[in-house]
C-alpha cells in the first residue's frame, strides 16, 4: 500500500493520561490534533498509578504544590460533566482518601495535622465511624482527606470515547519517524501513514527518553523513580487509607479495586513500594504481610494472595534527583514535551500546552485526516492487579 498523507495542526506521541487530557483540552481549543501510541493506552504509568487525586495536603511533604490545591475540585467537576473533558462515564472509586494516625505517633506530627485541620483539608472522623480494619480501643486518629480516588481505566476509556477517530495506535514493529518539515513543523512518518503537523507533544512518558533523542532534544533530560508496588486479592471490603509514620512520607498507601465478585484487590503504595525497590518479590511480600497486619490489625487476610508490580515513575530530570513542583511543560522550535508528575496535575500540563501553542499564533483548525483509518485503534491497558499471572 502507498503511504497516505495526513495534515494537522498537533500530534500528540503518548496516550496515557497526559495525552488523552491534553487531546480534549486542544480540541476544544480549536486546534485539530490527534494522539498516536505504541502499545496499549495508559502503559507505563497511567494505568500503574493508584489514581488519587491529591489536593496537595500539607502534611506531606511532597505534595505543597500549590498547583495541586484546586485538583479535587477540577476533577469533580469533570466527572460530573459541568466541565470538560466530560467524564460522567467514568465513576470515583472514593470520595475522599483516609489517613490514620497511630497512637504512638509523637506531638510533631499531630501538630502538622492540626494545622491541616485548620486549612479544612482534613476532618477528623469518631472512632464509631472508622472501618473494622482499624481497632477501635487502640487510640490514634482518623481524618477524611479531600482526595478523590478515580477509575484510571475508565477514565481513559471516557477521554478516547470523547475523540474516538483521533486516538491511534502504532502497529507492533513501526519504526516512527520524526524530522522538520521545510514549512517549520514536523513530519511524522509511522511507515504506512506520513503526518504533516505544525507542532509535536510528546507525552509519552518513560517513552520521551527515546522520543526526544530520535526528535534531535537530547538536552531535555529525563529520570525514572522505581516503585515496587504490592498487590493484596481477596479482600473483603476495600479501603482508600494512608498510613503514617514517623516519615514525612505515608508508611503505606492503600487503594481498592472491585476484583469482579465480591471481593477486592488492594494496591499498595507509600514507603513500603519505595523502599521495596531494593528488595526481591518475595522479600518484599513477607514484608508487606508484617507491616498490613501490624497497621490494620482488624483486616481479614484469610483469604488473600499477594504479588508485587515494578514501575518506573518517568519524570523530566530535577536537580539531585528531585522531581519538578508542578507539571512540566519544554518548547524547542517545533517540539514541545510534557511530564504531569502527577496524574492529577494532567490538567495544569494541558493548560500549560495550550497556553504555549497561544502564544505562537500559530494557524488553527487546518486538518486532512481521512488516511488516519490506516492506523488501528489502540485498547486501554490493563492494570497490575489484572495482569498478575501467579500469587503467592
Ligand atoms: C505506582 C504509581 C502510583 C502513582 N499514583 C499516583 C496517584 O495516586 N496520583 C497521582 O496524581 N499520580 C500518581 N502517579 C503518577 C502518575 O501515574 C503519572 O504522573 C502519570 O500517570 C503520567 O502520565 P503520562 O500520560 O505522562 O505517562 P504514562 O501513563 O506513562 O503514558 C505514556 C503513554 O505513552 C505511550 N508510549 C510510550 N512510549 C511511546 C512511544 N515511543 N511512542 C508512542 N507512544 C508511546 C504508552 O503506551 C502510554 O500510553 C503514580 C505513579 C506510579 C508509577
Amino acid at each position: 500500500m502507498s503511504k497516505a498523507d495526513v495534515r494537522i495542526d498537533v500530534v500528540i506521541i503518548g496516550g496515557g493520561i497526559a495525552g488523552l487530557w491534553l487531546l480534549d483540552s486542544l480540541q476544544e481549543a480549536g486546534f485539530s490534533a490527534l494522539v498516536l501510541n505504541k502499545g496499549d493506552l495508559g502503559q507505563g504509568q497511567s494505568v500503574a498509578s493508584q489514581g488519587i487525586i491529591h489536593g496537595g495536603t500539607k502534611y506531606f511533604s511532597d505534595s505543597t504544590v500549590a498547583d495541586l490545591a484546586p485538583m479535587p475540585a477540577r476533577w469533580r467537576a469533570s466527572l460530573s460533566g459541568q466541565q470538560g473533558p466530560d467524564l460522567r462515564p467514568a465513576a470515583a472509586l472514593a470520595e475522599a482518601m483516609q489517613m490514620w494516625l497511630p497512637p504512638q505517633l509523637g506531638g510533631g506530627v499531630m501538630s502538622r495535622f492540626a494545622q491541616a485541620t485548620m486549612l479544612r483539608q482534613v476532618q477528623e472522623r469518631p472512632a464509631c465511624d472508622w472501618p473494622s480494619v482499624l481497632a477501635q480501643d487502640s487510640g490514634g486518629h482518623l481524618f477524611d482527606v479531600d482526595e478523590a480516588v478515580i477509575d484510571i481505566p475508565e477514565v481513559l476509556a471516557a477521554l478516547q470515547n470523547l475523540h474516538h477517530g483521533r486516538v491511534r495506535g502504532l502497529p507492533e514493529g513501526t519504526n516512527l519517524s520524526l524530522s522538520e518539515s521545510s514549512q517549520g513543523g514536523m513530519i511524522v512518518d509511522t511507515g504506512t501513514v506520513r503526518i504533516q503537523t505544525q507542532r509535536l507533544v510528546l507525552t509519552a512518558g518513560a517513552g520521551n527518553e527515546i522520543l526526544l533523542d530520535q526528535a534531535g532534544l537530547p538536552q531535555f533530560a529525563c529520570q525514572r523513580r522505581p516503585l515496587r508496588q504490592v498487590i493484596v486479592r481477596g479482600m473483603t471490603q476495600p479501603i482508600f487509607m494512608h498510613c503514617i509514620g514517623k516519615n514525612p512520607k505515608p508508611l503505606a498507601t492503600i487503594t481498592s479495586h472491585p476484583d469482579g465478585g465480591n471481593g477486592y484487590y488492594w494496591y499498595v503504595g507509600g514507603l513500603l513500594a519505595e523502599k521495596g525497590v531494593a528488595q526481591d518479590p518475595a522479600e518484599l511480600i513477607r514484608i508487606a504481610k508484617a507491616e498490613l497486619r501490624r497497621l490494620l490489625p482488624g483486616a481479614d487476610f484469610s483469604q488473600s494472595g499477594w504479588a508485587t508490580h515494578h514501575v518506573d515513575r518517568a519524570e523530566p530530570a530535577g536537580q539531585g534527583g528531585l522531581r519538578p513542583g508542578s507539571a512540566l511543560a519544554l518548547r524547542q522550535g517545533a517540539v514541545i514535551v510534557g511530564w504531569p508528575t502527577k496524574l492529577a496535575l494532567a490538567p495544569v500540563l494541558a493548560d500549560k500546552i495550550v497556553a504555549l501553542l497561544r502564544a505562537d499564533e500559530m494557524k488553527q483548525g487546518v486538518e486532512d485526516i481521512d488516511a488516519l483509518d490506516r492506523l488501528p485503534t489502540p485498547v486501554i491497558a490493563q492494570p497490575p492487579w489484572q495482569a498478575v499471572r501467579q500469587w503467592n
